[in-house]
């Protein structure tokens, strides 16, 4: 990865992530009159630096795409939340895995590492608001409505990666299966050779967009499940009569890109390219150029011709290092406001040297674990997205 920043235009994405410059826009002419400091500080490079070297092989560091700079140097290997598990899973002499994500994703690779391996979350504050948009209670209950109107039956439930081990070890329970943003698609094709509808957890654009623009299903064949209200909010006539049952869940980072962020970069930069994750709304993807996980835009760009010009809808750690890594190209964030995750950024220099540190003296802190029953059943819901046809970190969809 390249160390220097080149600046793709004088676009007002470019001044946000240069920190220079104003944008009236955006910015409302706030200053900083003293000097910053160093963006990573150079005594904690030199700790983490040197607990690292002291823990050697007996740690692995996974870093998600969406973490800091200052935390992603010192991952052993970066990738999406389903990229990250595996590589976890294939590590079995790594004693301490230390997760750079946030809870879920650690909860994932507690469930694939075996029982002598440890997960450390460097912060136990770095969790999913997503996945915490799916609590088991409410899953259970919303269940139990499907029952009383004999619907379980032919109803497969799925969930998203983004979601917590109970949540999985209930899909493993009742049949269902795990996806990822890579394979939703090849997911959803064999939940519906096992029944006539599904429940989508807990991400509904996920589901919306690959049931209407992957499988040709229409918008009335999908409903909207709010936890918060009786029978979701849906009446016994809806619920029988719909395909996709979608969980009112969403990101909240892909779910702040609108139709205005599209045509709003589209005046402002003709010819651009509108590269999107399908966490965002139906309507930012059928309006974006190209549609796929993570895994999938860093490979486009990657692949895209020198000068050629992108406006990318997904977190800002990723797009930067995007940029950087690119300075043929002119790439750019989708939104004129700045749109990090915040609770993966909970994830910085400070804690992951705390770890470490207490991991080189013999001291395993934050370690999460996920109980055997429950993991039992989340791993089966996971072998059966495993076991499902082609399943790699392929890119689901491409150029629309
Ligand atoms: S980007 Fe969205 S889905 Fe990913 S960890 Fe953050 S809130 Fe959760």
């Amino acid at each position: 990865m390249t160390s220097t920043w080149v600046e793709p235009s004088a676009t007002a994405t470019a001044l946000l992530l240069l920190g220079r410059g104003s944008d009236p826009a955006t910015e409302r002419g706030v200053e900083c009159p003293g000097d910053l400091p160093a963006p990573s500080d150079p005594e904690l490079v030199a700790r983490a630096t040197a607990a690292k070297a002291q823990l050697g092989d007996r740690v692995f560091v996974l870093g998600h795409h969406y973490q800091r700079d200052e935390v992603i140097q010192f991952a052993d290997v970066t990738g999406d939340s389903f990229k990250l598990a595996r590589e976890a899973a294939a590590r079995p002499n790594a004693e301490y895995i230390v997760f750079c994500g946030v809870h879920f994703m650690a909860e994932s690779a507690d469930i694939l590492t075996t029982d002598q391996q440890q997960v450390v979350l460097p912060d136990l504050a770095a969790g999913c608001s997503m996945a915490d948009m799916a609590a088991l209670p409410q899953v259970e209950e919303a269940w139990e409505s499907l029952a009383d109107l004999d619907l379980t039956e032919g109803t497969v439930p799925v969930t998203y990666m983004n979601s917590s081990a109970d949540i999985k070890g209930f899909v493993g329970r009742h049949g269902g299966v795990v996806c990822t943003s890579s394979n939703a698609r090849r997911a959803l094709e064999w939940a519906y050779q096992q029944g006539q509808r599904v429940l989508f957890l807990p991400d509904q654009h996920l589901g919306r967009n690959t049931a209407v623009l992957e499988l040709g299903f229409s918008l009335d064949d999908c409903v909207l499940y709010d936890p918060h209200k009786p029978n979701g909010g849906l009446t016994a006539e809806q619920l029988r009569d719909a395909r996709m049952i979608l969980w009112r869940g969403h990101c909240s980072v892909h779910g702040r890109f609108t139709l205005d962020s599209v045509n709003d970069v589209r005046e402002r930069v003709p010819g651009v390219n509108v590269l999107v994750h399908p966490e965002c709304r139906h309507e930012v993807v059928r309006a974006a150029d190209f549609v796929g996980s993570t895994e999938y835009i860093i490979k486009t760009i990657e692949a895209a011709p020198a000068g050629s010009a992108w406006a990318v809808g997904t977190e800002l750690n990723l797009v930067r290092r995007l940029a950087l890594a690119n300075p043929d190209k002119q790439v750019m964030f989708l939104d004129r406001a700045v749109c990090y995750c915040s609770t993966m950024n909970r994830i910085d220099l400070p804690h992951l040297v705390w770890a470490l540190e207490e991991l080189a003296a013999g001291r395993v802190v934050n370690q999460i674990t996920v109980d055997a029953k429950t993991a039992h059943q989340a791993r089966t819901a996971l072998d059966q997205m495993l076991a499902l046809p082609g399943t790699e970190n392929r890119p689901p969809s491409g150029a629309r």
